[in-house]
Parts: C-alpha cells; structure tokens; sequence
C-alpha cells in the first residue's frame, strides 16, 4: 500500500522519519513521500531522512522556531493559519499514485497533539483518498498536562479522519533507560508492525506469487468504517535454505496433504496468530467485539500456507465475534523471520483510553483549582493587608 506520510510535532517526524528508513531499508515501497510539520525548527533540522525540502516551519510569526510549549491549542490555531505552507509540500506529492494519507503525531505534546487533527480535516476535504492517523499516546508518568493534551486530542483526532491506529507509549515503555534510547527502541517497533501492515498490499519486488496475496483494498476494507485500531505482532526465525528445504519438501510433500513439513507450517502459523493477538497490542484493549480484523502472515513463501492462515482467521472470527475477519500472506522471499500481524479495527472495549480520560479530567479540575488559588495568592502577595498603598497608576 503506498502511502503519503505526514508527520506532526517531534513524535510524528522522528517516527516518520524511521519509517522512510525502514522503507529503503526492506525496499517495501510504502513511502511514497514522506513530509515533517514543525513549530520547533531545531526538530526539524534533526531528521535524517525525509529530505529537506519537504521539512515544514509553521507558526514562525507567533512562536519564531522555538515550538508551542505543550500548548495543544496553539498548536492546532498555528496549523490552521499556517495550513497553506503544508499544503505547499504536499502540492509535490504525486497524489494519484497513492492509496491513502498517514498523519503521525505524539498526542501528548503541542504541536502534533494540536496540529495532526487539523491537517487531517483540511486532507479530508480536498482529496478523495482516506486520511489515516497514527496517534501515540503519552507514558503515563508523563503527567497531567500531557494526559489532558493527548486526551482533548484523541477526541478529536478520531473524529477528523477515516481510522485512527494507536500505539501507546506506556504498554512500551522500559524501565531504566534514557528517555531517547526508549524512544528509538519503541520507534524501531512502531514501524516494523506498521511497516509489515502497509507492506502487505505492496509486494512486486521479488515478484512473488503466493497463493491469498492481500491487497490494500483489504487493508483499506478493514479500516473503513473508521474508530480506532490496534496491531498485534508476533515473530519467529525460520531457516531460509532455499534449496534444501526445496528438496525435504519436495520429498515429504509429494500428494500427501499432510505432510509433517505442513502441518508443522500450519502449527506454527496458528501459534503465532494467537501469540499475536493475546500479546502486547499496539493499543492494548479487549479484542472481544472488534468490529474488523485483518490477518497478514509475512515470510518466505515456504513457510506460509493457506491451511494456517485459514485456521488463524477462523480463530481471530472466534476471539472477536466478528464476521469481517479478512487474511492473506505478504510473501517475502529473502527473509529469515515469519511473522503474524494482526490489525483489529472498530475497537471499543479500551480501558486504557477510559483512564487516560479520567486522569485528564482530574488534570483539568486541578489546573482550574491552582489557577484560581494562584491569583488570590498573588492578589495577597502584592497588596497590603489594610489596603492601605495606592499604585501609581
Ligand atoms: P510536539 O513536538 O509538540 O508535537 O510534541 P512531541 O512530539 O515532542 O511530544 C509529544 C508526545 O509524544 C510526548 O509526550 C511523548 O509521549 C511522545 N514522544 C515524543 N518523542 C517520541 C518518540 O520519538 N517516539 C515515541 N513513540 N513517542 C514520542
């Protein structure tokens, strides 16, 4: 599936910015252009991929370069005074040569948090094609201010574009590691699920024809109707000897149907659809009562087969109850991994968000509470008991 990346604030242009790395990296072919919106230009200028002139400074004239400070409100009033400097790079993106719109952002901070929902509106109405979003939510002990910001923006978020995808920092974080090595190593697993998601419906390297290819119609199927998506993810090595495994199966194959090659495939297909599903979610949540679901298995084409892949969807129509489950093989010749990715879209059973918006409204209550408290102490500070001095104008 090709893909026009846009990525809002710090979080979206780094994860972006991996992305296109990831890209050249596995020669997926999902970035078809990629572009980086920013009020701060020092993360502008620390990217390292998306090319210069698709690096956007928005909101020069009230904030000069330096960011909105957290300030979601800013951030969404400077995208939209500034939204025909985005347009500007999206302008040179060839348009009728991809599938749909990816707008990245972190929903804890200001800038992304602010400015991801309005783009998606302003893509919403002048293309045809549909505008997905990648939200991340903030750690949770990123404090109050981050909760409310990214629980004022998810609202708001889900609403502008066709599905929200959302990956939570706190089901990711590590303990005892810098706040930037963390990030690189949850960046590195954003993009491998997303990456082996949207590469699915974009083989042609390799020209492999497997036996159920999916399509980004599929992904796009399962992603219409919009609301909020998760991705679960598991993997395992595999040998990848081309030709003596050509020749085991060749003599263990033969018309039997259920040779031991297979059934082992089939096995271990099954074991990591469930692994997949039962593991740790992008978005953590209940997966009982997804609306969609789409399987993708991802290897060499040996090691994938349509008996396990049946069996696998099958059992993700079980777990959730839903009557759309879509599966396929994105066969990838020279890999040594087979993996399992499993997109759950129309998600609703997410604690996860209702705490996140209760935390919020607490934040809220309490910055209301201070605000208040701080004027009348300041008012006690400044003015003396009896009234008794007069300012001098
Ligand atoms: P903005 O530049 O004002 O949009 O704000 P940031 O993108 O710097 O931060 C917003 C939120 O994104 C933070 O509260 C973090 O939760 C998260 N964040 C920041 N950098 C990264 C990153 O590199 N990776 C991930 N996964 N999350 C990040």
């Amino acid at each position: 599936m090709k893909l026009a990346m846009i990525g809002f604030g710090q979080a979206g242009g780094k994860v972006v910015d991996k992305f296109v790395e990831y890209d050249k990296r596995h020669d997926s072919n999902i970035v078809r252009a990629a572009v980086a919106v920013n009020t701060a230009k020092a993360d502008l200028m620390g990217l390292e991929h998306i090319s210069e002139d698709q690096r956007v400074l928005i909101g020069q004239s009230r904030v000069k370069g330096h960011g909105v400070g957290a300030d979601n409100e800013l951030g969404a009033e400077v995208a939209e005074e500034d939204i025909d400097e985005v347009q500007g790079a999206i302008d040179s993106i060839p348009v009728h040569e991809v599938d749909a719109f990816l707008v990245v952002a972190g929903l804890g901070g200001g800038t992304g948090s602010g400015g991801a929902p309005v783009l998606s509106k302003h893509l919403q109405r002048i293309y045809t094609e549909p505008v997905y979003g990648l939200g991340i939510l903030p750690g949770s002990d990123e404090g109050g201010i981050y909760t409310l910001n990214a629980a004022r923006s998810f609202q708001t978020f889900v609403r502008e574009v066709d599905n929200l995808l959302v990956f939570d920092n706190d089901a990711w974080r590590k303990t005892g590691e810098s706040v930037q090595g963390g990030y690189d190593e949850i960046n590195e697993e954003i993009v491998t699920r997303f990456g082996v998601l949207f590469g699915a419906g974009e083989i042609g390297h390799g020209g492999e024809v497997a036996e159920s290819v999916v399509d980004s119609s599929e992904i796009i199927n399962t992603l219409a109707g919009g609301g909020v998506s998760t991705v679960g993810y598991a993997s395992e090595t595999v040998e990848n000897e081309s030709s003596s495994n050509g020749l085991l199966s060749r003599i263990t194959g033969g018309n039997e149907e259920e040779s031991l090659d297979t059934a082992h495939t089939t096995n271990r297909i099954t074991s990591l659809v469930r692994k997949a599903a039962l593991g740790r979610l992008t978005l953590p949540c209940e997966i009982e009562g997804a609306e969609r679901a789409l399987l993708v298995m991802a290897g060499p084409p040996k090691h994938l087969n349509r008996k396990g892949i049946e069996r696998g969807r099958k059992w993700i129509e079980e777990q959730t109850g839903s009557m759309e489950v879509r599966g396929g093989d994105y066969p990838i010749r020279d890999s040594n991994r087979v993996a399992s990715v499993i997109l759950l879209s129309g998600v609703t059973n997410v604690p996860r968000i209702k705490e996140l918006q209760q935390v919020a409204i607490e934040a809220q209550d309490n910055i209301d509470d201070i605000r208040e408290e701080s004027e009348d102490n300041l008012e006690n500070l400044v003015n003396d008991d009896e009234d008794e001095l007069e300012s001098l104008f």
